[in-house]
């Protein structure tokens, strides 16, 4: 059985007070078999980590530099992340691909690392609109998974996350429907039972994630191969995170 997961990346949004003031109204939604994560941006993480403490908010970050320290300027590493407690780290969002221009080989980079340190990595994957209308999604989907994959093992495989987030879906307001997102969850468990076996395939947890809000999460939620969202603009206000997370 795998556990549902809300995960909420705030993204470059809300500053220290906002953060704050976020965490505190998010605090007093009461916990239920879904796991809710939140992934400030890395100024926000040091208070975060003392505000979820004992709560059933879990922390995670947004991004990280695959190494554990060094000449790195302006980059975090794996270890500082840990040392905030964070659970989760989001490798290759499609913001980091397409505008800071990463690597499939990078993101693998970062995967690993991340395992390394006890991190599980949330890895995003999907398609661009073009993309999408050349018929190439599954092509796309299958290189992203393989590179960022490659030869993992499978006692590791088992713990990450998948993010299934259309590119052309991401902040745009038009999600995917739910069957053409379960199509492609339906893929990814495919190519992951091909990597990995069916036993592994099963545990691994697929979000979907492109303009996710109370109003569809219930639609996402009801697919085989969806096990819950990774949602932006939508966790940026206490209410609608809230029945988000509330209608898992
Ligand atoms: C995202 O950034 O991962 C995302 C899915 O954003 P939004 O929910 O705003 O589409």
């Amino acid at each position: 059985m795998r556990q549902p997961l809300i995960a909420g990346n705030w993204k470059m949004n809300l500053g220290l007070k906002e953060a704050v003031s976020l965490i505190s109204e998010l605090k007093k939604v009461k916990p239920n078999k879904a796991e809710m994560l939140i992934c400030p941006p890395f100024v926000d993480l040091p208070a975060a980590s003392e505000m979820v403490q004992g709560t059933h908010i879990q922390l995670g970050a947004q991004n990280m530099y695959p190494e554990e320290k060094g000449a790195f300027t302006g980059e975090i590493s794996p270890a500082m992340l840990k040392e905030l407690h964070c659970r989760y780290v989001i490798c290759g969002h499609s913001e980091r691909r397409h505008i800071m221009g990463e690597s499939d080989e990078f993101i693998h980079r970062k995967v690993v690392s991340a395992l390394v340190h006890g991190l599980t990595p949330i890895l995003c994957t999907g398609e661009t609109a073009e993309q999408r209308n050349e018929g190439r999604t599954e092509e796309i989907i299958r290189e992203e998974l393989e590179t960022a994959l490659f030869n993992l093992p499978s006692e590791q495989a088992e713990t990450i996350v998948i993010a299934y987030e259309p590119i052309w879906a991401i902040g745009t307001g038009a999600a995917a429907t739910a069957v053409d997102a379960q199509a492609v969850a339906h893929f990814i468990r495919g190519e992951l039972t091909r990597l990995y076996g069916e036993t592994t395939a099963e545990k691994i947890r697929i979000l979907y994630g492109g303009s996710v809000k109370a109003a569809n999460i219930e639609d996402f939620m009801a697919q085989k191969d969806i096990d819950g969202g990774l949602i932006g603009g939508a966790s940026l206000k206490a209410a609608e995170f809230k029945e988000i997370y509330e209608k898992v």
